[in-house]
């Protein structure tokens, strides 16, 4: 069996090193990593460890709705740079977020950038989207083809959108506690459904660190929710994280 993690903060670990993760996950099958940063402050060590494993990370390079205040004006010119050097590195996260941060307007501004990079410059965009049902319904029509709505574990109402639009819904442990979990999970099309750890955060451990090895567990879950063969649902998930990684 063969995985793609399509989130992770390989960056943010604090009980290992990402070296070691990323060694024993090829053990296990995990061949590759969308490895995303957050703000300016982690987008080199994000695109360190890109420099020391070409074939394994993708990086991905955004403002987090979180980490707003911190940054001076230069910040989408050093996005825009960090894009220009690394030809495959795709756009995010950002997002909005209504449950913590600047107010969504503020936010609002920040997310726009990013969506007109990720046009500009043809890359695919990772979207963290909280509490912001409204705001987000309004930017829809703006989003680059390949968006993928990461941990996604907001309102089947919102999903139905997402879906409409044809965007990639992905899943991490988070989806398993959400009320509508069932619905939302059933209801993604075969062709835009992919998973991830969005380790080392979300971990269905209290306070432990997720790690890419879980992935099997995780979509074993999924399959089952969505009463597919285990196995073929591993392969669809594989084969839709190619597609946007264009292999
Ligand atoms: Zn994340």
């Amino acid at each position: 069996m063969k995985f793609i993690d399509t989130h992770i903060h390989l960056q943010d670990y604090k009980t290992r090193y990402a070296t070691d993760i990323i060694n024993e996950s090829e053990k296990i099958g995990v061949e590759k990593f969308i490895c995303v940063g957050t703000s300016p402050q982690d987008w080199e060590r994000v695109e360190k460890l890109y420099q020391e494993y070409p074939q394994k990370i993708i990086p991905a390079f955004g403002l987090h709705p979180w980490y707003l205040e911190e940054q001076d004006e230069e910040w989408a010119e050093q996005l825009d740079a960090i894009l220009e050097r690394n030809p495959k590195a795709w756009v995010g996260e950002c997002g909005l977020d209504g449950a913590k941060g600047r107010e969504i307007k503020k936010q609002e501004e920040y997310f726009i950038k990013q969506i007109e990079i990720a046009n500009r410059r043809q890359r695919p965009l990772i979207i963290h989207a909280v509490k912001c049902q409204h705001d987000m319904e309004n930017l829809l029509t703006q989003l680059p083809k390949k968006s993928i709505f990461h941990s996604y574990n907001g309102r089947m109402e919102m999903l139905k959108k997402i879906i409409s639009y044809g965007f990639y819904v992905s899943f991490s442990f988070s989806i398993l506690k959400n009320k509508e979990c069932q619905e939302i999970v059933k209801s993604i099309p075969d062709k835009r459904i992919l998973i991830e750890t969005d380790g080392p955060y979300q971990s269905p451990i209290k306070g432990a660190e997720t790690y890419p090895k879980q992935l099997s567990e995780l979509a074993e879950m999924l399959a089952d929710i969505r009463k597919a063969d285990r196995e073929n649902f591993i392969k669809l998930i594989y084969q839709n994280s190619k597609d946007l990684i264009n292999e």
